[in-house]
Formats: structure tokens, sequence, C-alpha cells
């Protein structure tokens, strides 16, 4: 079988390895789609990702869906021939985090395509059974793989406690923003206000269902401050959404936000350090809730996408062969022709 192997910064090799077999209580999954997410972008352009390292060679990818090829021994055998969603997080089940229902906080989590454990972007691989979710013919492949950061942006939206009639900032309408977007249309007389430095996200946001959008500028985070106060008569959000991890997303989240809101922290700063109005915080008594994955939301947002309330297949805008995985991630570095997600068909190797 063939893998898209992250050999260094910026450097894929494609390889052919043994395909690996599937031992008691897992299952062999032969990969369709995979999508570069943010973290996949981190270990591609620096080779790591905040403390985690890529220490040699490494197969990234962990947004993904694919179909059960086969099962290990004594495993249940209708799983053959089912299209999957793949729950990235393999937490311990053990601790005193995941017994008390907070395995998105495991210390011993491993997580797929994060070192050391090896990814998606690989034609086969083994998987434990319990982890893999069925998908119904009404959700397309290219949705089944936004499944991922969909359940991130509804473990945000529940730690935050997102009422309906509320009005609501998202702070960068990337990936994440755009599924907390999405999925805050369920909920009844919200108002959404969505910021980006980039027309053509914001545009994608206009169509779906963003309130009012607000393009801003590298060093205007005031200008935007300013224009949210007004657009809320002087009192700011009840939630805001940081989803870009910039400085000044990450300043302005507690200026735009109104007294006693909530606000959640899902971007990342590849600094590893943020600075936000703290006085502006501190008077308004805000409470901020940093997003850790995501927590028992993957099932909801499969159910939420059966339905038809949301279509998370919209959030991918291009499709590369596997063989093109390195054009793939440039494009998505320099967010060139709107790209917003892009996977890559793990079935194309030439
Ligand atoms: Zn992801
Ligand atoms: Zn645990």
């Amino acid at each position: 079988m063939k893998q898209a192997v992250l050999c260094g910064p910026r450097r894929f090799e494609i390889r052919s390895e043994k395909a690996p077999i599937p031992g008691s209580g897992e299952a062999l999954i032969r990969i369709g789609l995979v999508g570069i997410c943010g973290s996949d972008m981190h270990l591609y352009r620096d080779g790591r990702i905040g403390e985690i390292r890529m220490d040699s060679a490494f197969v990234i990818g962990h947004e993904c869906m694919g179909t059960v090829e086969d099962v290990g021994p004594g495993e249940d055998s209708s799983w053959v021939g089912k299209r999957v969603a793949i729950e990235p997080a393999l937490h311990c089940g053990l601790c005193e985090y995941c017994c008390a229902g907070h395995a998105n906080l495991c210390p011993r989590v491993a997580f797929l395509g994060l070192p050391p454990t090896s990814g998606a972007m690989t034609e086969l691989m083994t998987y434990p059974l319990h982890l893999l979710e069925p998908l119904s013919d009404t959700i397309t492949d290219e949705g089944a793989v936004v499944l991922e950061p969909l359940a991130v942006a509804l473990h945000a939206i529940r730690l935050v406690k997102v009422q309906p009639g509320q009005t609501i900032v998202i702070l960068g309408t990337g990936v994440l923003g755009t599924c907390v977007l999405s999925l805050l249309s369920l909920y009844r007389g919200v108002e959404t206000l969505c910021v980006d430095i980039l027309p053509d996200r914001l545009a994608r946001a206009e169509k779906l269902g963003a309130s009012r959008t607000l393009l801003a500028r590298a060093g205007d985070r005031k200008r935007i401050a300013g224009e949210i106060m007004e657009l809320t008569r002087g009192r700011g959000a009840q939630v805001v959404f940081e989803c870009a991890g910039s400085e000044e997303t990450l300043w302005n989240m507690a200026e735009v936000a109104a007294a006693g809101g909530h606000v959640a922290v899902i971007g990342t700063n590849p600094e590893d350090r943020i600075g936000f109005a703290s006085g502006s915080a501190r008077r308004k008594g805000l409470t901020f809730r940093f997003v850790r994955r995501s927590l028992n939301t993957l099932k909801p947002c499969i159910s939420l996408a059966e339905k038809g309330l949301i279509s998370p297949g919209e959030l991918v805008t291009h499709t590369f062969k596997a063989s093109q995985v390195g054009e793939a991630f440039e494009m998505v570095d320099r967010y060139e022709d709107g790209i917003l997600k892009a996977v890559i068909d793990m079935t194309k190797w030439s």
C-alpha cells in the first residue's frame, strides 16, 4: 500500500509499505478522503505543533473517512463494506478524567496523525472498531471529512451555553468559524457577526446565514471592535468565538464581548502565548472557555447531517489526488483560490 509521508518541513514523499493486519478489536480501513486541518499545517510548516514534535518521517492526517475492508479475528464481519467516520482521539478510558466524563482532557490520549500515532494519509489503516461510526448514504464523503472539525465546533458551542436570541461574534471564518456558524443556524433568533480578513470567506459566511460580516485588515482591531460595539448598540456580544488565533482577534475577543458574556477560545496561537484585553475581561466578568478538541459530539453531528439540518460537505472547496499532496498543502498555506477545506483522495495515486 502507498502512504504520503511527511519527511520534513514542506516535504512529502510517496512511499510503499506493507499493508497492516487488523488485530482483535480492530478494523482494516481503506481510507477514502482525508482533510487538511490547521494542525496538519503546523506540522507541515514547522515539523511541530506546540510541544509535539515530529522527530522523523511521519504520516499525518486525522480528518478522515473510509470503508471497512476487513476486521480482526473473531470480530463482527457485518462491518465489512461499511462506510465509516473515524473518531481520531484514542483516550485511555480508565483515568480519572475519562471516568469523570472529560475524555477530551485525558492525559494519556493518543491522537490519530499526531506523533507518535501514525495518521490517515495512507491507503490502508487499522483502527479500533469502537471508534468508528457507520455513515448513511445521506452523508457524502466530503461531508464525512468535515464531521471532525464540526464536532469541535459543537463542543465549543456547548461549553459557552449558546441560547436562542443571542448576539454572537465569530472572529475568523476559516473551517472552525464556519462550522460554528452553520451549527448556530440551528438556534432561533441568533444574530451572528462574522469577522475575517479574507473577503471570499465572508462571502461564504453570508451564504451560510451570517447576519453581518466585517472585513478586517491587519492593524485595525480598534476599528473592528468599535464597529461591533456600534452594531450591538454599545453592549457587545453575549458569546464570542475566537477561531483565528491571531494576535488581533485574541486581543479583541474580550473587547467585543458583552458584560457577563462567554468567550470560546478555539484558535491556536503558534507562539503558544496570547494577549487579550484583561481590563475589559475583568470589568465585564467574562467567562473564558478554552476548547480542547471535542467531547461526545461526533454522533450528534452525524445525526444533524443525516437529517439535512447542516451540510458539512459545503465546506469542502478543493479535492486533490494523493499524488498531489504537496501541491495541496502549498495551496492551503497560501490561502489560494478561495480555499477553505481541502481534502485529499487517498485512492488516487497517479
Ligand atoms: Zn482537525
Ligand atoms: Zn484517560
